[in-house]
């Protein structure tokens, strides 16, 4: 008998060193959300008990969908119709958390993250399900919306009530609200017990635990068409965010304008094709990714170094690899053939 059980222990033990557990079940599921697909994958759960996570997490994006829609009418709507006038009001439930972040955030990146700038991104047709067949505002529009210079600090924000100084604020939640979304959901997995998810928003993705004891591995698109170009490997909990100007477009007159607007010009953003940014919290890695896509080939590390986030590739409009040596060491690059231009480290500079 203790033979047996010594035999036991020993094989326990050894299946433990090997790291071959038995396959722990892997849950997947899909839905709609914020106008991308979104990809559920739970490890580890019982298959009652993913799927009960599965549901409450996406009533949880519908409800998010709802209340931060850009141009439907719902409690982002009726904020920006109290901004403009001026008048003081309590704040919808589901704003204000988003207002304050986003004043934080947005002041970390010298206001290229500017959530303010809804009248701009209105101007620009983006602010539409199909912006395809649109054409630039006109010149002097741009100017006067760059005037009106609406800030995320123009918000006062006292207990829960809020009022703008500035009637041309227009909240748009739309370079950081995924972010958000993803993280309330990761925190709901969490409070249901579920240890080992990834839920994936169109290519942005928040992933903690492991598959398997293996850590996930994530692919990252290639900016100038399909494939990819390189690949990362997550584990613990981090999030990565990628912003392209690849993901909403129109052109005109022969030249492609995409949807992340330079608020100090008012015209999409030149000089990148795509930002790659790795950090604990979507939330921060969402409003980054726009920042650094913002700041361009010549700012972004100075904007990532105020912005505390530490793993950065970015991809110029020549196709060059600008990164930092913290992200080099993450990343498996499929295009080895591409000019890359390393920067100094960006690891405990953080408010320097
Ligand atoms: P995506 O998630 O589509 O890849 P982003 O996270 O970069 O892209 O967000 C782009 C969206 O953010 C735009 O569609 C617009 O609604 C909004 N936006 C555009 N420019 C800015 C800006 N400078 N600051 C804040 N929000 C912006
Ligand atoms: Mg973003």
């Amino acid at each position: 008998m203790r033979r047996f059980a010594l035999r036991s222990f020993l094989a326990l033990l050894l299946l433990q060193l090997g790291g071959c557990y038995p396959e722990r079940p892997v849950y997947t599921d899909r839905f709609l959300a914020f106008g991308t697909l979104v990809d559920l994958t739970i490890v580890g759960a019982t298959q009652q008990q993913a799927q009960a996570a599965t549901k409450a997490v996406e009533e949880d994006f519908l409800r998010m969908h709802e209340a931060w829609h850009a141009w439907n009418p719902g409690p982002l709507g009726q904020t920006n119709e109290q901004l403009a006038v001026g008048r003081q009001f309590p704040a919808p439930p589901m704003i204000l958390p988003l207002v304050e972040v986003g004043q934080s955030l947005s002041a970390r990146s010298r206001h290229l993250f500017n959530p303010a700038v809804g009248h701009l991104i209105d101007a620009w047709g983006f602010h539409n399900d199909d912006p395809e067949g649109h054409r630039p505002p006109p010149e002097a529009l741009i100017q006067e919306l760059i005037r009106n210079n609406p800030r995320m600090s123009d918000i006062k924000v006292e207990g829960i009530n809020l009022q703008s100084s500035n009637p041309s604020v227009k909240l748009d939640f739309g370079a950081f609200g995924k972010g958000y979304g993803i993280d309330l959901a990761v925190t709901h997995l969490k409070e249901l017990g579920i240890e080992n998810a990834i839920l994936n928003a169109g290519g942005d993705l928040r992933a903690f635990g492991s598959r398997n004891g293996i850590p996930w591995n994530i692919a990252i698109r290639r900016p100038d068409g399909a494939g990819v170009i390189a690949t990362i490997k997550v584990s613990g909990d981090e999030s990565v965010f990628t912003s392209g100007d690849y993901e909403r477009f129109f052109s005109w007159n022969g030249k492609r304008y995409h949807h992340i607007i330079d608020p100090r010009t008012g015209y999409p953003a030149e000089g990148t094709r795509s930002v790659t940014v790795i950090h604990p919290d979507s939330t921060t890695a969402d409003a980054a990714a726009t920042a650094l896509f913002i700041a361009g080939p010549d700012m972004w590390h100075e904007i990532a170094r105020d912005m505390g986030i530490e793993f950065v590739m970015l991809i110029d409009s020549k196709g060059i690899i600008h990164m930092t040596p913290e992200m080099q060491e993450r990343l498996e690059l499929l295009d080895t053939d591409r000019k890359t231009i390393l920067s100094p480290p960006l690891t405990g500079t953080r408010g320097s």
